[in-house]
């Protein structure tokens, strides 16, 4: 190191000499002049060191590239390809450490400099990585600059986090918002560029959709405010169409409620040494967020309700849950209605029932998760939109004016305020033809040339302006029909003729829809013991319907209680069938309105939980064959006959024909298995001397084998 000849042979003379030269960023490039001279200045020294000038090849061709990894870095790849393959006697750099700025490619530099027998030099000396001593300096060098760069960056980035953590880091506006003299963050100072953010806001507001707002400014054919970042324009503000996804970078950015926000963007360095930027972090990675920091064009309470509003309008668009328009169905509340359980909006089914169709509200939260499919709530609407429909017409009559006039200065209120835009547009128009116009008359007519040009620029503004003036006057036209023929009437009609209107047979479902949208924004159902509807008027007012809970199918095809309670009385006298036949007579139906039948009876019967005739007659003590035929001391097809001829009194208890029959006597008794005992003594008692034990005994034999 101290002798410098001593390192340098004459193997390594006869191999070639690279100088490696490398600066960051183009910047560097143009403005550290100075240390590239140092850089050439190497080149001499190589040269007194013994290498002919003409074999001191220079590696300049990362210029320009950030040090940080090799990957984008040809000049080095070159340079590490020529010492392996030996071309190197030595390699010239101006701190050799800065060689390769990360650490692992520059001990393989190393290890391969050592290898090839290639020595290194730099301002303070020259080393050879066979040796060990001048290796370790070399290694050190390397993990100083390392360190160094670290500190470096630590240092730069931390100043930025704290300056950005109080708020007074300086970073690019969006437009509408210019930094003051003083370092302060204003609404910009141009009237134009302030109403037209101002607008942008006011539009979301009323329509609360991204697109709804870009559509509306296209319609009016406003323009937009633009600032230019980059490029040969760079700082110049230029009006262009308002596109969506600037929309969207205005609704997001918070600064626009005046926050002061840093870190709402991220960069991550990829393993193949790209970057990648990744936008729209979470609010909670954010580094800094101070709401109320400086002036702004909404409040923060304004910013997050926004926020939500896109969050639940891409939610919509990405299940297809867009706010359809009016179809032909009945349903009345088909794309208004709000599920008030998860807040979701609801789907229409219909039912067909009979010739009508009765619509139903349902609420299906698999669109959203995707995952599982989970019915969130359904509602028949049939009654809820005769309870709406009753409640709108009833609301109109004193809201009428109200709700007219208020639509009225709200469309005039939207009006004038593009008016006024456009109308700056066109005065905007005209100071430039009057500048021109000024600039032409102010030249020397002797310079033909200058003259010549200015007054094509006069032209030219005056005919821009003459644009503007008849665009302007144009959409004044469109603006004033509109609000004449079409809105008044519409308002005025709606106002008027409301109640006829909505009851006519004439009004189709789809127009009656359309008249609920012009006054509701939406309504949200709530099924619980009842149905409530939240309803949401256009004019912010609100209202509420509770009505009970539709009847289940089941519910709905019942009997009426009458019926039930008739044929409960009926029971009592009747067998089903006689029943069923009384019931006809008097011209009842059923609850699904057909004419009644014994089964049908019977099944009423049972659903109600009526007692059965026969228990009814059994309970009044009426004997079954079996007993009577026991009690008579004869058959039971005997007791069947003695009925039919009047000798004893039996009752059909169902529409088989069987009987139970009147007690003769005293009430029977019963003995431990449940035979009657009292009414056989008896009847040995009045058997007339014909009968006997015996054939009581056998009688009982009998019967119980035709058990
Ligand atoms: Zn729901």
């Amino acid at each position: 190191m101290v002798d410098l000849n001593q390192k340098v042979n004459s193997e390594h003379l006869k191999r070639n000499a690279y100088l490696y030269i490398r600066q960051s960023t183009p910047r560097q490039v143009l403005e550290n002049t100075e240390s590239a001279k140092r850089q050439y200045a190497l080149r001499q020294r190589a040269a007194a060191l013994g290498w002919p000038m003409e074999r001191i090849i220079v590696v300049d061709s990362d210029q320009g590239h950030s040090g940080a990894s090799v990957v984008d870095r040809e000049g080095f790849q070159k340079l590490v390809g020529e010492v392996g393959m030996g071309r190197a006697g030595i390699v010239l750099g101006l701190e050799v450490s800065r060689l390769a700025r990360n650490n692992a490619d520059w001990h393989r530099l190393l290890e391969i400099c050592a290898l090839t027998d290639t020595l290194i030099l730099d301002e303070d000396g020259i080393y050879d990585p066979k040796n060990f001593n001048d290796r370790l300096l070399l290694g050190l060098k390397g993990t100083m600059s390392e360190a160094e760069l670290h500190v470096l960056y630590a240092r730069m980035r931390g100043g930025i986090l704290s300056k950005a953590r109080r708020g007074e880091l300086t970073v690019r506006l969006p437009v509408g918002l210019v930094y003051d003299d003083k370092g302060g963050v204003v609404l910009d100072p141009d009237t134009q560029v302030q109403q037209s953010v101002r607008l942008f806001f006011t539009e979301f507001g009323r329509e609360s959709s991204a697109y709804a707002a870009v559509k509306s400014f296209r319609r009016q054919g406003l323009l937009f405010p633009k600032r230019m970042f980059g490029g040969p324009r760079r700082g110049e503000l230029v009006w262009v169409e308002l596109a969506y996804s600037q929309a969207i970078s205005l609704l997001r950015n918070p600064r626009y409620a005046g926050a002061f926000v840093f870190g709402r963007t991220r960069i991550r360095k990829k393993a193949d040494g790209h970057f990648k930027i990744v936008k729209d972090l979470p609010r909670d990675q954010w580094h800094t967020l101070l709401p109320n920091a400086h002036a702004g064009y909404i409040s923060w309470e304004e910013y997050e309700a926004n926020q939500r509003r896109l969050d639940e309008n891409v939610r919509f668009r990405s299940a297809d849950r867009r706010n359809t328009p009016p179809r032909e169905g009945p349903a009345l509340l088909q794309g208004i209605a709000l599920c008030g359980r998860c807040g979701e909006r609801m789907f229409v089914h219909y039912r067909k029932r009979g010739d009508s169709l009765i619509p139903e509200y349902f609420c299906n939260e698999s669109n959203l998760t995707l995952t599982k499919r989970v019915l969130c709530q359904q509602i028949l609407g049939g009654d809820l939109d005769l309870a709406i429909s009753k409640l709108l017409v009833e609301a109109m009559t004193p809201m009428a004016l109200e709700v007219a006039l208020g639509v009225q200065a709200e469309i005039q209120s939207r009006l004038k305020e593009a008016d006024r835009l456009r109308r700056t547009q066109v005065d905007r128009a005209q100071y430039d033809a009057q500048l021109a116009q000024r600039r032409y008359m102010q030249v020397d007519p002797a310079n033909r040339l200058v003259a010549d040009a200015l007054e094509a620029d006069w032209n030219e503004r005056l005919r821009i302006l003459k644009e503007a003036q008849e665009e302007y006057e144009r959409q004044r036209q469109v603006d004033r029909s509109a609000i004449d023929s079409e809105h008044r009437e519409r308002i005025l009609a709606l106002a008027t003729d409301f109640p006829k209107l909505w009851a006519s047979p004439n009004t189709a479902a789809r127009e009656r829809k359309r008249i609920v949208r012009l006054m509701l924004e939406d309504v949200t159902l709530i099924k619980d013991q009842q149905i409530t509807a939240h309803l949401r008027f256009k004019g912010g007012a609100t209202r509420t319907v509770s009505i009970p809970r539709p009847l289940t199918a089941s519910e709905m095809w019942k009997t009426s209680p009458e019926i039930v309670a008739e044929i409960d009385r009926l029971l009592e006298q009747h067998t089903t069938r006689e029943i069923a036949n009384i019931l006809n007579q008097r011209a009842l139906l059923s609850g699904t309105n057909q004419a009644f039948t014994g089964n049908m009876v019977i099944g009423i019967q049972q659903r109600y939980g009526l007692r059965p005739r026969r228990d009814r007659l059994r309970q009044a003590g009426f004997l079954t064959q079996h007993e009577m035929a026991e009690i008579l001391g004869v058959s039971q097809g005997t007791v069947s006959r003695r009925c039919k001829r009047g000798l004893i009194k039996g009752y059909v208890y169902n529409d088989r024909g069987d009987s139970l029959y009147e007690d003769p006597g005293a009430e029977p008794m019963y003995d431990a298995r449940g035979r009657i005992l009292r009414g056989r003594r008896k009847l040995t008692q009045v058997a007339h001397g014909r009968s006997s034990a015996v054939r009581a005994e056998r009688s009982f034999g009998r019967t119980r084998s035709t058990h």
